[in-house]
C-alpha cells in the first residue's frame, strides 16, 4: 500500500510528463510517447526507494539526487516547462508543489 503522499507526488509526476509530452510531442492526454513512458516509469520507481518518502523535499531540493544524469536532464526540462504552467491546469497540485518546495530536507533516516 502506498501512502497518500507517494500517491499525489505520482499524480503530479503523471501531470507534468503529460503535459510536456502533449504540446512537445503532440500526444493526447493520457497516452505519453515511449520516451516520456519510459521516464514516468524510471522517476515512479525512484520515488517508491526514496528514504524520504512522507517528508522527501521536491527533488530539486533534494541532497540525495538519485536520477541517473540523463534521466535528471530529462526530468529537468519537464519540470522547466511543465512547472509554469501547471498552475494553470492543475492549480491545486502546483499549489501544493510550490509550498511543498519551501521546505528543507531532513537528514536522511539511518537504516
Ligand atoms: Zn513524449
Amino acid at each position: 500500500m502506498k501512502s497518500k503522499f507517494i500517491k499525489i507526488e505520482y499524480k503530479t509526476l503523471e501531470a507534468m510528463i503529460g503535459l510536456y509530452c502533449r504540446d512537445l510531442h503532440g500526444t493526447v492526454t493520457h497516452n505519453l510517447c515511449a520516451d516520456c513512458g519510459q521516464l514516468l516509469t524510471y522517476a515512479k520507481a525512484r520515488l517508491d526507494k526514496c528514504p524520504y518518502q512522507e517528508q522527501k523535499p521536491t527533488c530539486a531540493k533534494c541532497p540525495i539526487h538519485c536520477y541517473k544524469p540523463a534521466m535528471r536532464e530529462k526530468v529537468r526540462n519537464v519540470m522547466r516547462y511543465a512547472g509554469p504552467r501547471m498552475l494553470k491546469h492543475h492549480p491545486l497540485l502546483a499549489i501544493r508543489h510550490l509550498l511543498h518546495g519551501r521546505s528543507e530536507a531532513p537528514p536522511p533516516r539511518k537504516g
